[in-house]
């Protein structure tokens, strides 16, 4: 019996997050007196998982699985729960992963607690903290089936180097595996800017910009931090920005080291979405707007000022300081 964690990867490369779930999976697994094995899918990278304490990787070689495909990935991950007799699985709380852990939920008979926050407060009964009520409260949840899927919250446990001695499985997808009936077509993907995901920064805008044309001091902004660029709910339903910037209850999660928040109103729904962001900082030019009593940092000022201001300070200091 060990821990099974699922980690990740995009054209052989883990995500950050895999590191992330993999020190996650080994302080369970320490808690429980066992090994960590992990399950990649056309991972090149598979050592570099003994760094956060994972003893073992199954990765599972296919062409056929060489992009996400839940069903496919779920019938995989069911064969590695056998294979290993794991009773507890890891998996991030990735979008992909929100299709992927009901799946196997279903298939296992296993009880599943997405947006855990911390280490278990017990293994025996599995007790997880877990955010609620879209990041507005928290709850301790016991999972009481056999077999339990944890899914851990972008970065809220982070990663933990515990180097162990690790060795790699390749194997064959299983039929199941390669039959399924859904297949993606078409991946249309940004390439060369940091994802939202993976972000350490994440730079967002709102309808206080006025319009698309504005966007290029957003972007200059977020290239000079090295941070991904995000908007709210109405900015993209605008056309404005691509859908897949948007960001909150109905977009996507932001759980950033630094979230800033420019022109955006701060209305719960995009609260909802950001609030796990360490660090928040508002530019609004209303000194009532929500946002302020969300933010631990605010500058009360017209973006059109504040932000080139920004940029320039930033340039010289990065001038300055390499
Ligand atoms: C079911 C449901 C789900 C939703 N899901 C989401 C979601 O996932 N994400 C999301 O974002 N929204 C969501 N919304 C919409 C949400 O309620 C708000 O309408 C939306 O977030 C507002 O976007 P905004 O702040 O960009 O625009 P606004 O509310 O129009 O705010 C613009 C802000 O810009 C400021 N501003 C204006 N000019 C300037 C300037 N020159 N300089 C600086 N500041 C300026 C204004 O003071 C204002 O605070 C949802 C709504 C519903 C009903």
């Amino acid at each position: 019996m060990s821990v099974l964690v699922y980690t990740e990867s995009e054209q052989g490369k883990f995500k950050k997050n895999a590191y992330e779930v993999a020190s996650y999976a080994s302080a369970v697994a320490q808690m429980m007196g066992t090994t960590v094995t992990a399950i990649a899918f056309n991972s090149t990278e598979n050592e570099s998982l003994g760094e956060y304490g994972v003893s073992k990787v199954i990765n599972v070689k296919d062409d056929a699985l060489a992009t996400f495909n839940a069903g496919s990935y779920a019938s995989s991950i069911a064969e590695a729960v056998k294979s290993t007799e794991a009773k507890v699985i890891i998996l991030s709380s990735s979008t992909d992963t929100k299709y992927l852990a009901p799946l196997l939920s279903a298939k296992l008979s296993a009880g599943y607690a997405p947006n855990v926050v911390q280490a278990p407060d017990s293994t025996s009964p599995f007790t997880v903290k877990r955010t609620v009520f879209s990041n507005k409260g928290f709850a301790h949840t016991q999972i009481d089936t056999d077999i339990k899927i944890v899914g851990v919250s972008n970065n809220a446990f982070g990663a933990h180097e515990n180097k162990t001695a690790i060795s790699v499985d390749e194997i064959d997808a299983t039929t199941d595996a390669t039959t399924n009936d859904t297949k993606s077509l078409e991946i249309d993907k940004v390439v060369g800017k940091a994802t939202i995901a993976d972000a350490d920064i994440v730079v967002s805008a709102g309808r206080g910009m006025k319009g698309p044309e504005n966007w290029g001091m957003i972007e200059e902004l977020a290239d000079v931090l090295g941070a991904a660029t995000a908007c709210s709910k109405p900015v993209s339903d605008l056309g404005w920005r691509p859908h897949g910037e948007h960001v909150g209850q109905t977009g996507k999660p932001v759980a950033s080291n630094l979230y800033i928040a420019i022109g955006i109103s701060g209305a719960i729904q995009h609260l909802a979405g950001v609030s796990a962001s360490k660090t928040k900082v508002v530019i609004n030019n209303d000194p009532e707007a929500p946002f302020f009593k969300a933010a631990d940092y605010g500058i009360v000022g017209d973006a059109f000022e504040v932000v080139p201001q920004l940029i320039e300070k930033l340039k010289a200091f990065k001038a300055q300081n390499g």
